[in-house]
């Protein structure tokens, strides 16, 4: 069994799902299971779609018109019967006429869940495949809303089962949305932005899948983003732990949670183009770390940082003390710290500038603590670095932060 993912691009219209079709056919001979996005920016849209019945606003069925009118559109461009389809989008429908929730995160995945299901409505009829795991039913996590945690054991068993079920006459071609699942008690939840390259693992653990390959529009895992560099370079292959440290560095080609399910199997995951499926991509593996001085520098630029820096305003040394409530306080905020310093008696921290938070921020520490801070700021990490590639990156701007390890160094420039 392969496990493949296409994000919202790589069905993003007609001609875009044609174009699916065509790379599933060039593996007729598979066991398949196929993930699905949300299609084009319907995310992005949903998200709109919530706000707006949270806040009673009226435009929220304009708003869902556009979504349908977008679905729509494509169904009728792919000649496909449209019932499935608008029954799902009646059911949101009356949903949106009900009162919404308290707890705003409940309502967003009551809402927002609904983009995988128009998705996979549409191509599976599309593709005539009538396998279908609804993937709220299998992937079972806690409560945590918009970033639920999986359940695993109890997911697997009826990731199995759903799949056995289904897999009866070979090679079987089985069609599940990215991105969702479900309490234990049938609350839809979604596993975070972007989370269907998680989704996919998930499968692909649990059906020990021999492969995974995540279907992209750029031709592998890139050393940089082609949005800010010119000399971008594909890697050819690179370990787990290189995958794993470039995403949670902010490298956008997969999610960060995507590669521990695959590491615990050692099921090899290929990033591929699906404008170019002849490509071989970039194989992610159980490989040594690549070997210091002999690999391509890997660059993820962060922009708009704030370097904080916090002191007691006693001057007195920072302590662990002092640290556990000031980590305290960016848990409870939701604040991700991206670089920190400690020194005796201030503590530096790089946080994404987030407005909401950064004043509640300020206000939870104001009383015991002086703060400094710089906005505006770069965040660069380079994953295998030398001085050239820092001089080249950095140029005559002012490093304010900089901290090294043996493979890895962070840079605050303005
Ligand atoms: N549709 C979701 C999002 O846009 C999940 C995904 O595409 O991975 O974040």
């Amino acid at each position: 069994m392969k496990v493949f993912k296409f994000g919202g691009a790589s069905v993003k219209d007609a001609d875009a799902v044609r174009n699916v079709q065509k790379i599933i056919g060039r593996f007729i001979d598979e066991d398949l299971l196929i993930v699905f996005s949300a299609m084009g920016k319907t995310t992005n849209a949903l998200e709109k779609v919530t706000e707006a019945w949270i806040k009673h606003n009226p435009e929220v069925i304009d708003l869902l018109k556009t979504l349908t009118d977008f679905h729509y559109s494509i169904a009728e461009e792919l000649k496909i019967d449209k019932k499935v389809l608008n029954n799902r989008i009646n059911t949101l429908h009356d949903i949106l006429l009900t009162e919404p929730p308290t707890f705003y995160d409940e309502a967003y995945d009551m809402i927002v869940s609904f983009g995988e299901l128009f998705s996979t409505d549409i191509i599976s009829s599309f593709l005539n495949a009538s396998n279908v795991v609804d993937a709220r039913e299998v992937i079972i996590t806690d409560e945590t809303h918009r970033n639920g945690s999986v359940k695993w054991d109890q997911t697997k068993k009826n990731i199995l089962h759903a799949v056995s079920r289904l897999r009866a006459g070979k090679p079987a071609l089985i069609i599940s949305q990215g991105f969702i699942g479900s309490t234990g008690n049938g609350k839809p939840v979604t596993l975070g932005r972007e989370g269907s390259d998680f989704s996919a693992a998930i499968f692909a653990w649990a059906l020990e899948a021999e492969e995974m390959i995540i279907w992209k529009d750029v031709p592998g895992v890139l050393n940089a983003d082609p949005r800010y560099f010119d000399d971008t370079v594909k890697l050819e292959k690179m370990s787990y732990r290189d995958a794993i440290e470039l995403a949670y560095y902010g490298a956008s080609v997969i999610h960060p949670k995507t590669i521990q399910p695959l590491q615990n199997s050692e099921i090899p995951l290929y990033v591929r183009s699906f404008y170019d499926p002849g490509q071989t991509g970039t194989l992610i593996y159980s490989f040594e770390e690549r070997e210091h001085g002999d690999q391509i520098p890997s660059f993820i630029i962060k922009h708009d940082q704030i370097l904080m820096s916090i002191s007691p305003r006693d001057f007195s040394f920072i302590a662990e003390g002092n640290l556990h409530g000031i980590f305290g306080s960016l848990s409870q905020l939701g604040i991700h710290i991206n670089m920190m310093q400690l020194s005796a008696i201030s503590f530096s921290i790089v946080i994404d500038n987030i407005s909401e938070k950064l004043e509640s921020l300020l206000i939870n520490l104001k009383e015991d603590y002086r703060i400094r801070y710089n906005s505006g700021l770069e965040l660069i990490t380079i994953r295998y670095y030398d001085q050239g590639t820092i001089d080249k990156i950095v140029g005559s701007r002012k490093v304010l932060l900089e901290q090294k390890s043996r493979t890895t160094v962070q840079l605050v420039v303005e």
